[in-house]
């Protein structure tokens, strides 16, 4: 890339949550492979990040790579009104299978927002179909579920501004987040917030929505699954739909194949997004009970009111099969257990930091909490002279590496953040 497309890029192009006069600092990359993501300037950087989530194979994959040639070979595309195909027959079969007990029907969308607009409008359209008119979520402060209309709704209050959009978000209910930790004491008292909202409102409420055990964007808090087991019985008491938000969580991040393996329960629908298609493309499922998917097929309706334009596009989900299959050989369990193991030796001792609140791991997440938001034009310039790359985000520096990383490579990455407390803290 020449320095007249970095301007380009500075003046034209926007980035996630950046501002069109004063961009933050874009990385040039060039390509990737394995685990190092190789800049314009030739320097390569160990990836902390799985692009978010969903590089969890690593790149350039030859399995995923090939999954993509053949695909393409016979069709990138064909609609899915009228049409089917092998590859989305196979993904959804894989789908139904390795997924919670229960869900069965799948609905395939373009991102994580989607499958979880998708996921709003089948609570509402269930109620209709129930003659109910129950169009009140109750939710949990800290989280987030993405970033159009709907998703936004039900982020934090606080952490997604709704206050920008006052008088346009519908308004829903938030109950206080838990805060019985995953690795500490259970509290029963700490679902009661939860309880009394469910108690006082659940013949308005359509559906109960989160995100299992970890909450992600909304402050990487990892919690109790004593609490989502006790959020489960309380949704069958009041016969609530409980919603579970697995974008971020799904496909062995926590180490379980899903969050709610950790509870042992079954959502009634299930959003799945991110390491989908092991970061290659964008693609979403939401999937529901045969129950739900009953009931609003023989409402007033006679169907589900949603059918994006490349709905269950071929070249994502055969890139999806060929990802699956790898996690199917179940190798991610070690890698997972190996990398949650390491994060807690490499960053438990930085507790100790002055400017450090707190530190947290499971799975394949390990997450330093800052006493104060970072600069993270500043901490982003460091990590990329120790040859990381790792993005911060308001008080959190935190970690979510490939499962392929090998134990050098992780090593660089803790070490990077040590160095980074020592250097600039
Ligand atoms: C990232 C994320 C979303 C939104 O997914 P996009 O693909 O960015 O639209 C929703 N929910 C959770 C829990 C997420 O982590």
């Amino acid at each position: 890339m020449t320095p007249a497309d970095i301007e380009f890029d500075q003046r034209h192009i926007w980035h996630p949550y950046t501002s069109m006069t004063k961009p933050l600092p874009a990385y040039p990359v060039e390509s990737a492979s394995g685990v190092m993501l190789q800049l314009a300037d030739g320097r390569q950087l160990v990836d902390g990040m799985s692009s978010w989530w969903a590089a969890i194979h690593g790149y350039n994959h030859p399995q995923l790579n090939q999954a993509a040639i053949d695909q393409i070979g016979k069709m990138s595309h064909v609609m899915f009104g009228g049409i089917t195909h092998p590859s989305a027959v196979a993904l959804c079969r894989r789908l139904v299978e390795m997924t919670p007990a229960g869900l069965e029907c799948v609905f395939l969308a373009d991102s994580g927002s989607v499958a979880v607009e998708v996921a709003l409008k089948m609570a509402m359209q269930y109620w209709q179909a129930r003659g109910e008119k129950r169009q009140t979520l109750l939710t949990l402060r800290n989280g987030y579920h993405g970033d159009t209309f709907g998703a936004m709704s039900v982020c934090d209050p606080q952490n997604s501004m709704h206050s920008l959009y006052q008088g346009y978000l519908p308004q829903h209910l938030f109950a206080d987040a838990p805060q019985s930790r995953f690795d500490g004491e259970w509290d029963e008292s700490d679902v009661a917030p939860f309880a009394k909202m469910l108690d006082e409102n659940h013949r308005k409420i359509a559906a109960v929505i989160l995100e299992p055990v970890v909450q992600g964007a909304g402050g990487m808090r990892i919690y109790h699954p004593l609490y989502l087991k006790r959020v489960r019985k309380l949704c069958d008491e009041y016969g609530v739909l409980l919603i579970a938000d697995e974008i971020a969580t799904g496909f062995g991040r926590t180490g379980k194949l899903f969050a709610c393996d950790h509870a042992g329960i079954s959502p009634d629908i299930l959003c799945l997004g991110k390491a989908l298609t092991g970061g290659y493309m964008t693609l979403s499922a939401t999937l529901t009970t045969r129950h739900v998917a009953q009931v609003i097929s023989d409402g007033e309706a006679g169907c589900f009111m949603h059918g994006p334009t490349f709905m269950g596009n071929p070249l994502a989900c055969a890139v999806a099969n060929a990802s699956l299959h790898l996690l199917a050989e179940n190798r991610w369990q070690a890698q997972v257990l190996t990398i949650e193991k390491q994060l807690r030796d490499g960053l438990q001792p930085l507790a100790e930091h002055p400017a450090v609140a707190d530190v947290r791991v499971l799975g394949a997440i390990g997450v330093v909490e800052m006493r104060q938001p970072v600069d993270m034009a500043q901490l982003q310039k460091h990590f990329v002279g120790q040859g990381v790359w790792i993005r911060p985000f308001g008080t959190l520096i935190y970690l979510m590496p490939p499962y392929i990383i090998s134990p050098e490579e992780l090593s660089k990455l803790t070490g990077a953040i040590a160095s980074a407390l020592a250097a600039l803290y």
